[in-house]
């Protein structure tokens, strides 16, 4: 369903379209993928193209020393909260045109309307482009936004990618320099709100036919190792009552989240096991030492501890039952963040305004509005993507879809950003 709303667009749908497309072009690869890791060549080009189309919109523009590009709109009061509208342009290695990107470009596309259109915001609008969000390259995301708040860990900097090049030399070649990243960072209270579309990298807004949809919140991930050690043997000759099979156990307690998870079937909580490592790995040899990681997400902390318990117990059942040792070691740990209602509100009365029914769903993906929620109010609008496909060369949104996004976009701006 497409709503008539696409023959009243104030957005220039065109030049957005344009500009989404031209920008896939660099580092294209295949016929509609994209690679463009963070500070790499290909990053620094694509990076470029958008700063012209920022000096073209009038924008004051400005690399800072984390990589970020940055394009500010005067506001009628320079010293009020900024408004700020981000996502990112880096790429998975096998990644595709839409992600990141069209919340920037759609974003510039917001400001240079109101330019043109002589509206005036009260307080800065700045379009943002943060570095490094997909976290490929050095094995470590969110850099930008984690970056401009002053949250990055203190080995950040060494972090190497394959090449054993550090994340510090690699900003040094893009031009930043890694010993003032503190002129970069932002205080809280400059910021006022934070706002990004991107593409749902979901299957929700397809199967509800629409174009867009309002983002409730963003699921907090908890990333675990878990460490099994039993004890091999012979696969033929050790009975089976007398075995540690580390893999048995594995089995066990992969299985048993999927049931945990799948408790309330009503409610978005997931959990994947995605990575198992065996050893030594043969097929006549008991599995001595298993890891594998976890990864469980939902909007609702009080119910994702509780389901992190079940988890922690069960693993001790397990290990207590097949005689393993084990460790958990937890790697990521984010609160769910939800979005601000009044944030929420005026985008409902945007998409109301615009003739649209726009359902309200919740992010399994993180972005880097799960790290600037921590210093301001945060919204998100969704542009359904096809089949769900994300960090894939075939992930693919219409430009009808993005441009109904941008106008979204524009709309839920003017009303958060004028007096009248
Ligand atoms: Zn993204």
């Amino acid at each position: 369903m497409i709503p008539v709303i696409l023959d009243q667009l104030t957005i220039n749908k065109a030049r957005l379209s344009e500009r989404v497309h031209k920008l896939a072009k660099v580092g294209k690869i295949g016929e509609t993928g994209v690679y463009r890791l963070a500070l790499s060549e290909e990053y620094k080009e694509g990076l470029e193209l958008v700063r012209e189309w920022m000096d073209e919109a009038g924008l004051k523009t400005r690399f800072d020393h984390f990589g970020n590009l940055i394009g500010q709109l005067e506001g009628k009061n320079p010293d009020e909260p900024i408004h700020m509208i981000g996502s990112h342009i880096d790429s998975q290695p096998y990644g595709g045109r839409f992600d990141g990107s069209i919340g920037v470009l759609g974003g510039l596309e917001v400001v240079q309307t109101m330019q043109e259109n002589n509206i005036i915001p009260d307080r800065p609008i700045e379009i943002i482009s943060f570095c490094d969000e997909e976290g490929h390259r050095f094995g470590k995301g969110l850099f930008g936004s984690r970056g401009i708040l002053g949250k990055l860990d203190p080995d950040e900097l060494d972090r190497t990618d394959k090449d054993g090049v550090t994340r510090k030399d690699a900003l040094k070649t893009f031009g930043c320099d890694p010993n003032q990243l503190h002129k970069s960072e932002y205080d809280p209270a400059s910021l006022g709100s934070y706002i990004e579309m991107h593409i749902e990298q979901g299957p929700y807004l397809e199967a509800k036919d629409v174009p867009v949809g309002i983002v409730s919140g963003i699921a907090g991930p908890l990333w675990l190792t878990i460490e099994l050690t039993g004890f091999a043997g012979h696969a033929g000759s050790v009975p089976m009552h007398l075995r540690n099979d580390a893999l048995l156990g594995a089995s066990k307690i992969v299985t048993a989240l999927n049931e945990i998870v799948k408790t309330d079937p009503d409610a978005p909580t997931v959990g994947t096991v995605g990575n198992l490592e065996v050893f030594p790995n043969g097929r006549s040899i008991i599995p001595e030492r298993v890891r594998f990681t976890v990864d469980l997400r939902d909007i609702d902390k009080e119910r994702r501890d509780q389901y992190e318990q079940q988890l922690r117990d069960c693993i001790a059942n397990v290990a207590n039952e097949i005689g393993l040792q084990y460790k958990i070691k937890e790697d990521t740990n984010n609160a769910p963040k939800y979005c601000n209602e009044e944030i929420i509100h005026s985008m409902q009365k945007a998409s109301d305004r615009m003739g649209m029914d726009v359902p309200i769903l919740m992010s399994g993906p993180f972005h880097d509005a799960l790290i600037m929620a921590d210093a301001c109010d945060y919204g998100m609008i969704f542009v359904r993507c096809k089949d769900g496909i994300s960090h894939n060369p075939m992930e693919y949104a219409t430009d009808e879809d993005i441009s109904i996004g941008t106008e979204l976009l524009l709309q839920t701006t003017i009303n958060m950003t004028t007096s009248n």
